[in-house]
C-alpha cells in the first residue's frame, strides 16, 4: 500500500485536499495529513474538516501568526522529522502558501518525491509571496499537476521539460470540489436566510498586496462603500483584514460578517449578483457558478478568466470598481466553457500518482 503524507496549513488548501482525500480513500492509498496551523481559527479551518468530511490531521503543528520566514523555517523543521519517522512514498502540497513551500522542501531535502497539485502558475509579480512559493515549490518537485493549459505552458517556458519530472494537464481540483459540494450546499447552507439580503454582491479581501498598505486598503474600502449604496455588498471578512480595518480605519458601511464555512461560501457566490475579490480561488468559484468578478489585483495567475472576458483586473482603482461593475451588470456569458477541466481531476490525479509511484 502506497503511503502519501500531504501537507496542508491555509483554507484554500483544505478545499483542494478534501478531494483528493476522497480518492486515496476509494483507491487505497494510506495518507497521513499534516496541518501547519497556519490558519487556525475554528472558522478557517476546524468547519472546512468537518463539513467536507476531510480526514483528521495525524500531525498538528500549530505554527501561525509569524513573519513569512520563521513561519516557513518552523515548518520545515517539524516536517522534516515527520518524513524521517514515516518515511512516505511521497509528499504531497497544493498551491502556494508558506506551508506549500516547506513541505515541497522538507520532502526535496529527504530525496523523498515531491507532489505539486496545482503546479504551473504565475503572475510573474516575486513580490508577492505567493509568487515566490509557486516558483520555488515547482523546481523541487518531481510531479506536477497543472490545473490550465496556460500552467502547462508557463513550466515549458521556464525549460522544465527538459528535467527529468513529470508534467500533467491535470484540469483543477477546485472545479471538482465545486460540483461535489455545490450539491450539498444547496441542502444544508442556510446563509441566505442568516444575511437576511437577497440581491447581493459578494466580496473578499485578504491578500497582502492589499492589506499591507494602508493607501491601498483604503481605496479598496472606499469603492466597496459606494457600490454598496447601489446593491448591497456582503464581505466574509478574512481574520488579517478586520483585525488591519480595526487598528486602522472606522468601520465599512458595507455588510461584513465572519468568515463561512465552504458549504455557505459556495451559495453566496451562487446567489450574488456579481463577485468583488482578491482571492485566487473565489475569482475561479465565481467562474464555476457563473458570475462576472472584478479582480482586486494587478495581475491574476488565472488569466483565461480575464482573456476571456469572466473577470477584469482593476487593483484597488475605485473608479476602474465601478465601471468594471457597469460594464459586467449589462453583459451576458456563456460560463460553460470549461477552462478548468470537467470535475475529474482528482480522479485522474490519484491514478497517475497510483502508476509513477
Ligand atoms: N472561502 C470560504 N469561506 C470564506 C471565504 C473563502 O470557504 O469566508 C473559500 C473560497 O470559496 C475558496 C477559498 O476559501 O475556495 C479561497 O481561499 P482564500 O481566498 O483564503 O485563498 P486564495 O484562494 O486566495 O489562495
Amino acid at each position: 500500500m502506497k503511503k502519501i503524507v500531504t501537507v496542508v496549513g491555509a483554507r484554500p488548501q483544505f478545499i483542494k485536499a478534501a478531494m483528493l482525500s476522497r480518492q486515496f480513500k476509494l483507491l487505497g492509498v494510506n495518507e497521513l495529513i499534516i496541518h501547519t496551523g497556519q490558519h487556525f481559527d475554528a472558522n478557517m479551518s476546524a468547519i472546512f474538516f468537518d463539513e467536507m468530511e476531510i480526514p483528521k490531521p495525524a500531525y498538528h503543528l500549530d505554527i501561525h501568526s509569524l513573519p513569512h520566514g520563521a513561519m516557513t523555517g518552523r515548518m520545515l523543521e517539524k516536517i522534516e522529522k515527520i518524513l524521517q519517522i514515516e518515511k512516505p512514498d511521497a509528499v504531497l502540497v497544493y498551491g502556494d502558501a508558506n506551508s506549500t513551500l516547506a513541505g515541497a522542501m522538507a520532502g526535496a531535502k529527504l530525496n523523498i518525491p515531491v507532489i505539486h497539485v496545482e503546479a504551473g502558475l504565475r503572475t510573474n509579480n516575486m513580490s508577492a509571496p505567493e509568487e515566490v512559493n509557486r516558483v520555488l515549490t515547482d523546481r523541487i518537485s518531481n510531479i506536477l499537476f497543472c490545473p490550465t493549459t496556460t500552467a502547462v505552458d508557463n513550466l515549458e517556458k521556464e525549460g522544465f521539460n527538459q528535467l527529468p519530472v513529470h508534467i500533467f494537464n491535470s484540469g483543477d481540483v477546485m472545479k471538482d470540489a465545486s460540483l461535489y459540494y455545490g450539491e450539498k450546499a444547496q441542502l444544508k447552507s442556510d446563509i441566505l436566510r442568516r444575511i437576511g439580503v437577497k440581491k447581493f454582491i459578494l466580496a473578499t479581501i485578504h491578500r497582502q498586496e492589499n492589506t499591507d498598505s494602508p493607501e491601498t486598503l483604503r481605496n479598496i474600502i472606499a469603492g466597496l462603500n459606494e457600490i454598496h449604496k447601489q446593491i448591497p455588498v456582503v464581505v466574509p471578512l478574512h481574520p488579517r483584514t478586520r483585525q488591519i480595518l480595526a487598528q486602522q480605519y472606522s468601520l465599512p458601511n458595507f455588510i461584513t460578517i465572519d468568515p463561512v464555512g465552504y458549504l455557505d461560501m459556495i451559495m453566496l457566490m451562487k446567489k450574488s449578483e456579481l463577485v468583488i475579490t482578491d482571492s485566487g480561488g473565489v475569482q475561479k468559484e465565481a467562474f464555476f457558478f457563473g458570475k462576472h468578478c472584478i479582480i482586486l489585483r494587478e495581475q491574476t495567475e488565472w488569466i483565461e478568466l480575464v482573456e476571456n472576458g469572466f473577470s477584469t483586473l482593476v487593483g484597488s482603482n475605485k473608479e476602474k470598481m465601478k465601471e468594471a461593475l457597469e460594464v459586467f451588470s449589462r453583459k451576458t456569458s456563456d460560463f460553460s466553457v470549461e477552462l478548468f477541466g470537467n470535475g475529474s481531476a482528482s480522479a485522474m490525479i490519484a491514478k497517475e500518482i497510483i502508476n509513477i509511484l
